[in-house]
């Protein structure tokens, strides 16, 4: 039998099971997203208290057997976001940073810097409830495209290499096109432009503010991007 494993995770999701158990989608450093069960944690006097709820960022000792799911045999409470948990939009905002992991990342290959992402924009979202919203959604989805591999190509076309008139992006060339290579792509403002260079380059701490239509584009830019190069669709970010 293989021993404990010893963790840092971030709960992803929550799910009640059976009459006291909790099932747990975890996401860790070294083992990517895990499930596991944690036993009797819904009773009054669990020993686990509230801290298997989505966003706890935890250190775990897991219990390996023979099923899928490891078990829970302790949690110790690493950071517990309090603040974030008390502004709407930041726990929206928190989900679907959550989510956007769970859909590119559904795998138990290793990304310590997606873990380590995940916990930057959680503790930004406590630090700062008010950076909740699209602006800043945008930006962790487009660090993850980072951690993924294909990040967009921006500093010049996709296809040919120009490094000017870059008018549109193109999810299949994998970033943004000259007039010339256009085929397949939309069109997309300078706006939009320098907001995605800024929101891949700076800390999320840093996402630069842009115009409505502006992130609406972007939006479109990463969706584009995901789907052609991931299969995945990601749930659409909160315009606001
Ligand atoms: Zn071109």
């Amino acid at each position: 039998m293989p021993g404990p494993l010893k963790t840092e995770a971030v709960v992803l999701r929550s799910l009640r099971y059976g009459e006291a158990d909790r099932i747990l989608h975890l996401y860790t450093p070294r083992r990517g997203k895990v499930g596991a069960i944690a036993k009797g944690v819904r009773r009054a006097r669990s020993r686990f208290g509230g801290r298997l709820e989505p966003f706890f960022r935890l250190h775990l000792v897991l219990h390996e057997g023979r099923g899928e799911l490891l078990t829970v045999t302790s949690a110790e409470t690493i950071a517990g976001y309090p603040r974030l948990r008390e502004d709407g939009a930041a726990l929206d905002t928190a989900a679907r940073a959550c989510d956007a992991v769970t859909r590119l990342f559904d795998t138990t290959e290793p990304h310590p810097d997606v873990y380590n992402l995940l916990c930057n924009e959680l503790a930004l979202l406590d630090a700062e409830p008010a950076r909740a919203g699209h602006a800043n959604q945008l930006a962790f989805r487009i660090k993850l495209l980072l951690a993924a591999g294909f990040a967009p190509q921006l500093a010049a076309c996709a296809s040919c290499g120009q490094r000017e008139h870059l008018t549109g992006f193109s999810g299949a060339a994998g970033g943004v096109v000259c007039p010339a290579c256009e085929a397949g792509s939309f069109p997309l403002d300078e706006e939009t432009h320098a907001y995605l260079a800024g929101a891949l380059g700076l800390p999320l701490a840093q996402t630069p503010a842009a115009e409505p239509r502006a992130l609406r584009q972007a939006e479109r830019a990463i969706a584009d991007t995901v789907e052609y190069h991931a299969g995945v669709r990601l749930r659409a970010a909160t315009a606001r």
